[in-house]
């Protein structure tokens, strides 16, 4: 690794950047050079317990800041991130690989969140029933929990930070951001504008590290509430080790995303919509369509166009200006799962037809780069129809009708997001009613949830009971506490006519 012209990785603590020395770290890759750019300590429980401590001090003042002042910092946060958005995107393509117009797309999703929580005061109100006894009224309370702490995957830098903090802070928790150690560098940039939008010490902290720093998090006692995005397996530890510990979970986990082609779909229309879907962001979205069921004709009209389409793809490096339509996985290890997972495929009898797996990036040879992938007949059993792939490897399964196609997308452990492209109402109504996922699409690709509705993965896509983002994510962030007021007709200071 090399370890000189690094670039900073500091932790904040109690208001204060530091860049720490003496701990482990984790290499920062630019992936589309291959290149170390920065180096990710690896905090330990020694640091979490500074950040949540300092988080805890915090939160007394930040919880009885009026919900109208924790807004007004997130209209100014809002208005230095859309400032400085271009540097946002700059830093989410360097370390992660996005092309800068999927950097862009995704942050607006980031910034969303922002303005959501700037409507706090109004998604804080409660409700009141007068008279619920003869002389009695009812109210309730929307109350911080204490130290709220977000636990980040590469895939989306910008966006999946946002997703938790603004929301959390503006409930009136304090926070602790553990971004993920590949791409800690955007984050790092997003909390610096925060600080200058006039963020109180120690209301939010940021600390780096794996596993161990994460166990510290989910056990440190003075943590009240985890929210997790991440693969399944990880999100499946965050949750049974928080909740043993007391804590509130929301934990998304992984994905495999079904596209139902019905044979009378548009087929310009769904090869655009399933070529974004299954490519877009190198494939590495929990959001991401890996698996087109084509239904009857479907495969043979569409997958002509399909593949025309992908081998248009072009797969480059994205820190410069002149972008290419897709940019490199997060890692070599990772690019190397990825073509392992196709030549399982291709030996258990699956059809490779478009081959991605050695495109020739001349002005980038270290990057880590695959080009969009097609794999035709896939089966159920095989590893590639089962596992996440998380790259630009899209599968082509054959179904004879829509039954089987929902019957094979229904057999899937996961549930995150799916989606149905046809003419037919009567198909699509059939569709959203019996399919089991949380997020559907109708001629739609890629149905993520804007802020103000629920992130609704289900099954091993999604741990806990709710989901982040929308009055969900309020609900997570608080807790309600119902009064029940009765006031006794004469006291000393009486001041009512008797008579
Ligand atoms: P990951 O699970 O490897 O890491 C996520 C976070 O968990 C990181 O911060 C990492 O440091 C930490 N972590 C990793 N291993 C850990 C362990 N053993 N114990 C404790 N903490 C650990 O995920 P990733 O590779 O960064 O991200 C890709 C995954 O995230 C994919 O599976 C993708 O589908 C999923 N994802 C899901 C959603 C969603 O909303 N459902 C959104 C984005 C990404």
């Amino acid at each position: 690794m090399v370890t000189k012209n690094l670039e900073a990785c500091p932790v904040f603590i109690g208001g204060e950047w530091k860049e720490l020395s003496g701990l482990d770290s984790s290499p920062v890759y630019n992936p589309s050079r291959g290149e170390v750019i920065s180096a990710a300590p690896l905090c330990r429980a020694e640091e979490v317990d500074d950040a949540v401590s300092a988080a805890a001090d915090a939160f007394p003042a930040w919880r009885d800041t009026p919900p109208v002042e924790r807004a007004r910092l997130f209209f100014r946060y809002r208005q230095l991130v859309e400032e400085n958005f271009d540097r946002i995107c700059q830093l989410v393509t360097r370390e992660h690989g996005k092309t800068l117009v999927e950097a862009k797309g995704s942050a607006y999703r980031g910034l969303e969140n922002i303005e959501y929580a700037c409507s706090i005061p109004t998604l804080l109100m409660g409700d009141t029933l007068e008279n619920i006894a003869r002389g009695v009224d009812c109210e309730t309370l929307l109350q911080p929990l204490g130290v709220c702490v977000g636990i980040t995957p590469f895939n989306f830098p910008a966006m999946v930070p946002l997703w938790m903090f603004p929301l959390a802070l503006a409930c009136g928790n304090t926070f602790v951001l553990k971004p993920s150690e590949k791409v800690p560098l955007t984050a790092v940039y997003l909390i610096e504008l925060l600080e200058k939008a006039g963020l109180p010490k120690g209301v939010l902290n940021v600390v780096h590290g794996g596993r161990e720093c994460v166990d510290a998090l989910l056990t440190h006692p003075k943590v009240r509430a985890i929210s997790f995005v991440g693969s399944s397996p990880v999100a499946k530890h965050i949750y049974e080790t928080g909740t043993r510990h007391g804590k509130r979970v929301q934990a998304n986990g992984g994905a495999k995303n079904y596209l139902v082609v019905m044979p009378d779909a548009d087929v310009p229309r769904t090869t655009e919509a399933l070529a974004t879907a299954a490519f877009g962001c190198a494939g590495e979205r929990c959001m991401a369509g890996s698996t087109a069921l084509t239904v009857g004709a479907a495969a043979d009209r569409l997958l002509p166009s399909l593949v025309q389409a992908a081998r248009l793809i072009k797969v480059g490096p994205t820190d410069i200006p002149a972008q290419p339509d897709m940019g490199p996985v997060i890692t070599g290890q990772h690019r190397d799962r990825v073509l392992s997972l196709v030549a399982s495929g291709e030996k258990e009898g699956a059809k490779v037809i478009c081959d991605g797996r050695n495109p020739r990036v001349t002005e980038a040879p270290n990057g880590f780069f695959i080009g969009a992938t097609i794999v035709d007949q896939v089966q159920n059993e095989m590893t590639l129809a089962r596992e996440e792939v998380f790259g630009p490897v899209l599968n082509v399964m054959r179904m004879d009708d829509l039954d089987q196609a929902i019957e094979i997308a229904n057999r899937s452990a996961y549930g995150n997001g799916t989606a149905i492209f046809t003419n037919s109402g009567k198909a699509a109504r059939e569709f959203k009613h019996r399919v089991k996922a949380g997020m559907v699409g109708i001629n739609l690709g890629v149905p993520a949830t804007m802020a103000m509705f629920p992130f609704t993965g289900w099954d091993d896509s999604f741990y806990g009971d709710l989901h982040i983002q929308g009055k969900e994510g309020v609900q997570f962030y608080t807790q309600q506490k119902v009064v029940s007021t009765r006031w006794f007709g004469a006291g000393v200071a009486d001041v009512w006519k008797t008579t």
